[in-house]
């Protein structure tokens, strides 16, 4: 079916470019532009925001200013109200010019689209301004020790106390979980009922007794995960979205935005092109002396300039309602798997002496397989894409 978004008159479209365009030119410091991007160099927001640096922050408030982190949410939830076509110009702009996202945010990623979809008035009017403007740093309290793959067979228990409900479990490979402000959770309110259907979905504080979350030490000696722990926390009936019991539908919706900008941003990478890397590591004439290595760094490049085409069109189709459900599970099965392809080439332009750096490359080659898991591993994508989207007969 054939995506209609551009609605505008292309000369309307024009200006608009042109009027972003120049607001870009003064209002991006030009030390942000075109840099590597990663956990270190982005402004997660917070109650108790980091900035990367001065320029970040100031980046942060024109951004904000102008409710440019969340340019086409609704106006009237504090998001900058642009239409589609509007969305993807300025999307088009700040690519051109190599500007960072001025705030990276689950909440952004994540819970606001779901909000916008399945939130009361009440919640849509509290959540969403605060998250276009950073102020809340949100977590996703989705995975438990046993139930990873198998979601639905959470055990986090959200006990109805009429007005509130009381929570008792545990969540693990929370990102960031200590870092942040709150965490939206998905708990069993029906023990009796068949295990999809028992699920609700809360916002819960965590600055408040019986939440817990302490950091896990990784081998690289990052933190970037923690174990979320809830013993009795007190969680209002104002913050259930959704229906009681209801939370998978909410679930799996916010999934879709996950798995979507997960595969977008990795699969059509960031930064230098792959040849730009090999000719940086071999030289130009070093490159030309490998026929092989030639090809894979063009096959490389083909396929991520055909992720950030896909990721368009995915986009437009979004915004046009007639997105493929399964769009989301391919994004995220080629996005992560390029990104891993494309990490291991660049490592390997580099040999040894890129292994001994501990730089943006090593990070991100070591990113790269777990990105491949979280967000739902991606045998767990393949299984969706061959029974549901394929209607392959299940082994037995
Ligand atoms: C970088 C990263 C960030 C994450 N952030 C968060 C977060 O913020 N919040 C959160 O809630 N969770 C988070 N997770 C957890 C993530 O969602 C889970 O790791 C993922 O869903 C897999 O679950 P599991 O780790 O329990 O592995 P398991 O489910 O135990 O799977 C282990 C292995 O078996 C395979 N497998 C399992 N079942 C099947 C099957 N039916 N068919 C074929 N293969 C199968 C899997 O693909 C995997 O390779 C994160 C994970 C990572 C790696």
């Amino acid at each position: 079916m054939a995506t209609q978004i551009e609605e505008r008159p292309a000369s309307e479209l024009d200006s608009f470019r042109l009027e972003v365009r120049e607001w870009l030119a003064e209002n991006c410091p030009v030390e942000l532009r075109n840099r590597p991007r990663g956990m270190d160099t982005s402004f997660w927001g917070g109650r108790n925001p980091v900035y990367p640096s001065e320029q970040h922050k100031l980046w942060f408030e024109r951004m904000a200013s102008r409710a440019w982190t969340v340019p086409t949410w609704p106006a009237e939830y504090g998001g900058g109200g642009l239409d589609a076509a509007q969305g993807r110009v300025l999307k088009q702009e700040m690519e051109r010019i190599g500007a960072p996202d001025a705030l990276s945010s689950l909440g952004i990623m994540m819970l606001g689209p779901a909000l916008l979809k399945f939130g009361t008035e009440e919640q849509k009017l509290e959540h969403i301004p605060l998250i276009a403007q950073g102020k809340i740093r949100w977590a996703q309290g989705y995975s438990e020790p046993g139930a990873g793959s198998d979601l639905a067979s959470l055990t986090t228990k959200g006990e109805d106390k009429g007005d509130h409900f009381l929570v008792n479990g545990q969540k693990i490979w929370t990102t960031y979980g200590h870092k942040a402000d709150m965490i939206f959770t998905l708990v069993r309110t029906e023990p009796d009922a068949p295990k999809h259907l028992g699920i609700s979905f809360l916002l819960i504080d965590m600055d408040q007794p019986g939440v817990n979350a302490t950091p896990i030490r990784m081998i690289s000696g990052n933190e970037h995960f923690a174990q979320t722990f809830f013993d009795d926390a007190v969680v209002s009936k104002a913050n259930l979205v959704g229906e009681q019991g209801r939370g998978w539908d909410v679930a799996k919706y916010l999934l879709t935005f996950e798995r979507s900008s997960m595969g977008q941003s990795l699969g059509g990478g960031a930064g230098s092109t792959m040849a730009e890397v090999a000719i940086d590591r071999l030289g130009r004439e070093g490159l030309a002396r490998e026929p092989g290595l030639r090809r894979e760094v063009a096959e490389t490049m083909m396929e991520t300039w055909a992720m950030q085409i896909a990721g368009e069109r995915m986009y437009d189709a979004g915004k046009a309602g007639v997105l493929s459900p399964f769009s989301p599970n391919v994004m995220k099965l080629l996005g992560t798997e390029l990104a891993a392809r494309r990490t291991r080439l660049a490592m390997s332009l580099g040999g040894f002496d890129e292994l001994a750096v501990d730089g943006r490359d090593t990070y991100e080659w070591l990113q790269a397989p777990p990105n491949c898991v979280a967000g739902g591993s991606n045998e767990v994508q393949l299984n969706v894409l061959s029974k549901r989207a394929l209607e392959l007969p299940e082994h037995k």
